[in-house]
């Protein structure tokens, strides 16, 4: 969704955030058909590295499998490039990214480039004894090492907490995070994430 105010486009970009297994994969899915936007999972993309067998991949599977987060450089370039060969996106759905602050004030420069911005944040709120319950599910399917084993999970915890939740903070100073209930009916979940975004459209 592009709209033309004054001669500038606007651009609907969104970040959904949330720790390990709160639902941002098939959230993200429903939220691109719907709003016609082009997808960034950081995870996906690592995996895809990975799969191809590339120097990033590799750098990157050490880190993965021990429920690490990449380092920032890495992560940042990989976004930067994605984001260069999808300059005509109508917006884009960060998954997954930013995971630090250092990557949040990194995309903001990067969306300043394209003379945009964040338009909202929306974190997906589930507590940990469940989110275990998925990830080892998702596993059995999935075949994620990172979700077999449960000190890696334990450990993407860790990062989460100490890393990525900080990012709340930070969006929420720029009056930009909103928190949703990320446990019941997906549909219902996807209803509220787009009420949320309406609201923003307006
Ligand atoms: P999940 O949200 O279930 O942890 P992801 O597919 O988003 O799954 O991420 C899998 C792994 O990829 C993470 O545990 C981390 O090692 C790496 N990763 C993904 N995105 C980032 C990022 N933005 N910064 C650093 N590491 C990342």
């Amino acid at each position: 969704m592009k709209l033309l105010i004054c001669d500038t486009l606007i651009m609907l970009n969104l970040i959904l955030f949330g720790p390990p297994g709160a639902g941002k994969g098939t959230q993200s899915e429903k939220l691109i058909a719907k709003y016609n936007l082009s997808h960034i999972s950081t995870g996906d993309l690592l995996r895809a590295e990975r799969a191809a067998g590339t120097e990033l991949g590799n750098l990157a599977n050490d880190y993965i499998s021990k429920g690490e987060l990449v380092p920032d450089s890495v992560v940042i370039g990989m976004v930067k490039n994605f984001m260069l060969n999808h300059g005509d996106a109508a917006g884009f759905i960060f998954d997954g990214f930013p995971r630090t602050i250092p990557q949040a004030e990194a995309l903001d420069t990067m969306l300043h480039d394209f003379s945009s911005s964040i338009s909202v944040v929306l974190g997906l709120e589930v507590e940990e004894d469940e989110l275990v319950k998925r990830l080892l599910l998702r596993g059995q399917s999935s075949g994620r090492v990172d979700d077999q084993d449960e000190n890696t999970i334990r450990n993407r915890f860790q990062e989460y907490q100490n890393k990525t939740l900080p990012l709340a903070g930070f969006y929420s100073n720029q009056n930009k995070y909103v928190g949703v209930q990320g446990i019941g009916e997906i549909d219902l979940i996807f209803n509220s994430l787009c009420q949320h975004i309406d609201a923003v459209l307006q």
